[in-house]
């Protein structure tokens, strides 16, 4: 048996925290089944976010009619731009072998374990003072032969002329819009009436109406039975109606979640535990119920986002090798949904702070008041701040319309530094940019809370 100091089981973006323990001296195992990188670097946030750009530019185009210029798109060279997903894709694996640390052995396999210290990978047993598990999700089964999941679209492998694709969150939304953009005829299905539910109702509510000029979208609609011949799907669906339709696409994709890999661990063997959905509990400093066993990231099933796998596992980093001793406690997470429209959010939805029974005010202000944003021609753009009437704090911001998920930045660092809506207000801004829409937004805001006061 071979003994570390540290075993970690998954290298997607735990390959950093591999690394970064190795530099202290320590010796390292990481074991990976598939390709160093994971999902994001892999098969998710990266290779979705190149094709988007140039979704991007093709939808560009294709509004610039709004702008009284007359265009046509003469070709988009889909296999250039596919091969240069892909050539990204091929690379990620070997720019993480390369990065690898002399004191991090790799071992290519499916990690399991034994018992509490004991993992087996490739025949070989491992054993190591500390055990980290960050071993991610995987796309919930497909309920027919050769559908695919978003890990079956990375690398892309043939270019359909037709997809169906079902779901209605931020990957199915996202997939959709690149993919149409690119000239893929694409239908969205949708078992219930909406789409993004986790949004703040105001957002979900326009970008549903926005996102439908846009993609072929059937609401109410389930598939009944899919059957693949030919190289293609013969596709019967369903309303709520009971209304039948046949249709036929080349190519049928499942976006509708994901699940826990803690299936693949064999955690009978251990005193770990996991919850209803799956996913491995874990206490406030991220460990498991085996002692010195830590889950961190994806695996345990609490945000699902990139931004806050990487920032838990250069927190545990903390806790096992400086001594921090505190647990972690997000000041808030935020996110973006990079579609046509583009959606930027942190902090909680109106509907959560009703529930709450928190004091607070909303703004909701369109960007208008800045002459760039007006440049845009686009009226739906708008900022929704919910505010703490008790102190000023901003509970949440919601926002829709272009560069969202980098305008929101702004609001993060009020939040992060000094979490007060007047710092908003107070701001010098660049003109006429169209940040500058948060000024009336903070303004509106802060006139709501006083005259609040005023009146109580
Ligand atoms: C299409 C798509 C788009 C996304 N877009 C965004 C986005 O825009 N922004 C964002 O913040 N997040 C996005 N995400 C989510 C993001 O990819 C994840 O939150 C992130 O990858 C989590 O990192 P992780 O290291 O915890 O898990 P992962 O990256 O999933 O890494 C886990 C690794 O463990 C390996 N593994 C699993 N079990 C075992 C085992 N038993 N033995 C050995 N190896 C094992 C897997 O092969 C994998 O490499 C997206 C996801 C998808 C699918």
């Amino acid at each position: 048996m071979k003994t570390y100091d540290l075993i970690i089981i998954g290298g997607g973006r735990a390959a950093n925290l591999a690394n970064k323990v190795a530099k202290l001296g320590k010796k390292v195992a990481l074991i990976e089944k598939s390709s160093l990188g994971g999902t994001c670097a892999n098969r998710g946030c990266v290779p979705s976010k190149l094709l988007i750009s140039y979704a991007d530019v093709i939808r560009n185009i294709e509004e610039s009619s709004r702008h009284y210029i007359k265009s046509n798109i003469e070709k988009i060279d889909k296999e250039k731009i596919f091969k240069e997903n892909n050539d990204f894709i091929k690379k990620v694996d070997e720019k993480y072998m390369s990065k690898l640390n002399e004191n991090v052995d790799l071992y290519r396999g499916l990690g399991f374990f034994l018992s509490n210290k004991i993992i087996e990978v490739n025949n070989q047993k491992l054993t190591a003072s500390k055990i980290i598990i960050a071993t991610g999700t995987s796309p919930k089964e497909v309920p027919y032969k050769n559908a695919w999941t978003s890990d079956d679209i990375f690398p892309l492998k043939k270019i359909p002329k037709s997809i169906f694709i079902v779901g209605s969150g931020f990957i199915a939304c996202e997939l959709a819009n690149a993919l149409d953009a690119l000239g893929i005829k694409i239908k969205l299905l949708v078992r219930n009436d909406k789409l993004l539910s986790n949004e703040d109702e105001d957002i979900s509510k326009v970008f549903k109406e926005e996102f439908s000029k846009k993609i072929d979208i059937a609401f109410n609609t389930s598939i009944k039975d899919a059957k693949y011949e030919n190289e293609s799907f013969n596709i019967v669906l369903e309303n709520k109606n009971k209304e039948i339709s046949n249709h036929t696409c080349e190519s049928l994709l499942y976006a509708i979640g994901r699940e826990s890999n803690a299936k693949d661990l064999e955690l009978e063997n251990t005193s770990i535990q996991i919850d209803d959905r799956g996913f491995i509990k874990r206490d406030k400093f991220f460990e498991t119920n085996a002692e010195d066993v830590y889950v961190v990231g994806d695996a345990a099933g609490e945000y699902m986002l990139q931004h806050t796998a990487a920032y838990e596992m250069n927190y545990l980093y903390k806790l096992l090798y400086e001594e921090e001793k505190k647990a972690l406690k997000f000041k808030y997470i935020p996110h973006a949904v990079f579609t046509d429209p583009e959606i930027a959010s942190v902090g909680m939805t109106e509907r959560e702070a009703k529930e709450k029974g928190i004091n607070y005010v909303v703004s909701k202000t369109d960007w208008l008041a800045s002459a760039k944003a007006q440049g845009t021609k686009l009226e739906y753009p708008f900022t929704k701040l919910i505010i703490n009437r008790d102190n000023y704090e901003i509970l949440a911001c919601h926002m829709i319309g272009p560069q969202s998920s980098t305008m929101i930045h702004q609001v993060l660092t009020v939040m992060h530094i000094d979490n007060d809506v007047r710092h908003l207000k107070e701001m010098l801004y660049i003109h006429p940019a169209i940040s500058e829409s948060l000024l009336p937004a903070s303004i509106n805001a802060i006139k709501k809370i006083e005259s609040f006061n005023e009146k109580n």
